[in-house]
């Protein structure tokens, strides 16, 4: 039975069984770690010799657990075993490869905050963010589930007389997953299963600093009974087992979410077709961003304040589509400026575990080394504002922090930092405005915000990013509602979570029948 697609509501932590709750489930994944996870390759648990460990960004000696670590026999059993797993796979209905992921949804949704507070512990997200990132993985089971159904119809042809003809969708093969950590549950799920359900089988590699909740997910699988070898779990070294899955010749497709170098380094090598390749291998990614915040001299100047906060600093700045560059109209800059100044000292940094934490840590060292590089940098290019530096905690917890004054071209209103660091600059019009948002490698995310209609409709034509939003903040995408993805240097524009999804997993067949 599929009902309406609707978005999983966020949870209303102002309920005191809500608060109980997470408290229970934090409690919980307390007692839970360090426990040991194995690969699963072919429906079967490894354990290897070579572990990766996960900590806990809050507390950095706290481990979260151990995982297989695979290496390069692994990962040719892993392709291996899902190679021959596609053979029955891919003959499987369609609604029937959808139930899997539908009652997959249900159980996610039962066990809301006990996946939530994996996130607490993993990726150091707060209580708010984390039940974002688990209402977001149950959107993408439910709705990629959906859509599968959806999508499963024939195609209306042109009839030629005498001649009976089909156009039908068939998968592809053999998917190499590659998820970041930055949504590790919500982006990894949803990488995963559009490729799933749309007759794939695959081989997932998650991110080294969250594998632990990617292995979660794998056990829920196998509870709704995905069979053997459609879900091969391969957590390992990007570096290592990485190249050799993206150029073995068995690969049929990529699907990865991560950072601009990596991804472009895997287009270049996806293209070299291998000795035995018989086909041109695809690719779908998602890349970094630069995102921005306009405001205009006409803009409710308050909301603009709390959005620019929001984007820049909710969960430290590591989203793709956090605000990075403040862009901001001359006659209003000290005043933005100021307002959003008062609200970022206000916020509660620390560890997550707390409720009225705002803002956690960073994901790990060298996150909180590149960091505070940008930020030395940028006291060079631009005036520091407000925070600027390291929280001596047990954890790798940076102000959020802003700069002023800085020149469009400067490296820290063109890099992607991937931290609580926002910048801004200037303008005198529009004109201006567009050109210095439009003006890096990526183009991603954005908001505009003005009251006047002239503006937006402008806007909607020359601002070149893949999700455009006007008096909102340029975060928080919802599965169904905006499609999600990036031009230029952001990635191939998959449109996550969007009706035309799907269809880069699978491969239309036409068939004719002369009567
Ligand atoms: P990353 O460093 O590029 O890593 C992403 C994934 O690629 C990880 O699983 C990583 O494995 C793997 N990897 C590393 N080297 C590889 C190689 N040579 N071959 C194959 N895979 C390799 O990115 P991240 O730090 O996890 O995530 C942050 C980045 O993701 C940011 O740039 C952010 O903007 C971007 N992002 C984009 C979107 C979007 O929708 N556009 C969404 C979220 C995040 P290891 O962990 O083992 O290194
Ligand atoms: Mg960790």
């Amino acid at each position: 039975m599929v009902v309406p697609f609707r978005n999983e509501p966020f949870t209303d932590f102002s309920k005191e069984n809500e608060v109980k709750g997470y408290e229970a489930a934090l409690q919980q994944v307390e007692q839970e770690l360090g426990q040991e996870y194995p690969l699963i390759i072919g429906g079967e648990a490894i354990y290897g010799k070579a572990w990766i460990t996960s900590y806990n960004p809050s507390q950095k000696d706290q481990v979260v657990g151990r995982v297989t670590k695979a290496d390069l026999e692994h990962a040719e059993q892993a392709i291996q075993g899902a190679s021959q797993a596609f053979k029955q796979w891919r003959r499987v209905p369609a609604e029937h490869r959808a139930r899997y992921l539908l009652k997959a949804a249900t159980l996610l949704r039962q066990r809301k905050h006990y996946f939530s507070a994996w996130l607490t512990y993993e990726a150091g997200k707060s209580w708010a963010e984390a039940d974002a990132d688990t209402a977001e993985a149950i959107d993408f089971l439910e709705y990629y589930g959906q859509e599968m159904i959806r999508i499963n119809r024939p195609v209306e042809l042109v009839h030629f007389p005498g001649e009976d003809n089909q156009q039908n969708y068939i998968p592809l093969g053999v998917g190499v997953i590659i998820p970041p950590w930055n949504f590790p549950l919500a982006i990894m799920v949803g990488i995963t299963v559009s490729a799933i359900v749309t007759g794939n089988t695959v081989v997932l590699k998650p991110a080294s600093a969250t594998p632990v909740i990617a292995a979660k997910f794998v056990e829920l699988m196998k509870e709704v009974g995905l069979p053997d070898g459609v879900l091969n779990f391969l957590p390992g070294s990007g570096s290592e087992v990485g190249d050799f899955l993206v150029d073995h010749p068995l690969t049929r497709f990529v699907s990865f979410t991560g950072s601009r170098d990596v991804g472009v380094r895997i287009y270049e090598r996806i293209a070299k077709v291998q000795p035995n390749q018989i086909w041109l291998k695809r690719y779908i990614a998602e890349m970094g961003g630069k995102d921005f915040i306009i405001v205009d001299h006409d803009a409710d100047l308050d909301g603009a304040a709390r959005n620019i906060v929001t984007s820049a600093f909710g969960f430290s700045g590591q989203k793709c589509s956090a605000c990075s560059r403040a862009i901001v109209h001359e006659d209003v800059y000290e005043e933005v400026l100021a307002k959003v100044t008062q609200i970022t000292e206000q916020l509660q940094v620390g560890d997550v575990r707390q409720q009225e934490t705002y803002m956690g840590p960073v994901i790990d060292q060298s996150a909180m080394n590149k960091i505070l590089g940008y930020i030395a940098i940028g006291k060079a290019e631009a005036k520091l504002v407000t925070g600027g530096n390291a929280l001596e905690l047990n954890g790798f917890f940076i102000q959020p922090t802003i700069f002023r004054d800085a020149a469009p071209a400067s490296r820290i209103m063109q890099e992607e930092i991937f931290g609580p660091v926002v910048a801004f600059t200037p303008f005198s019009d529009l004109d201006e405005a567009f050109a210095i948002a439009n003006g890096t490698e990526y183009g991603l995310t954005g908001s505009l915000f003005t009251r006047n209609r002239e503006s937006i409709e402008r806007a909607r034509e020359e601002l070149h990013v893949g999700n455009l939003y006007f008096n909102r903040k340029c975060t928080g995408a919802l599965v169904g509602v905006h499609p999600f993805g990036g031009f230029n240097m952001s990635g191939t524009d998959s449109k996550a979570g969007g009706p035309d999804y799907l269809y880069q997993f699978l491969q239309a067949k036409l068939t004719s029948e002369a009567f």
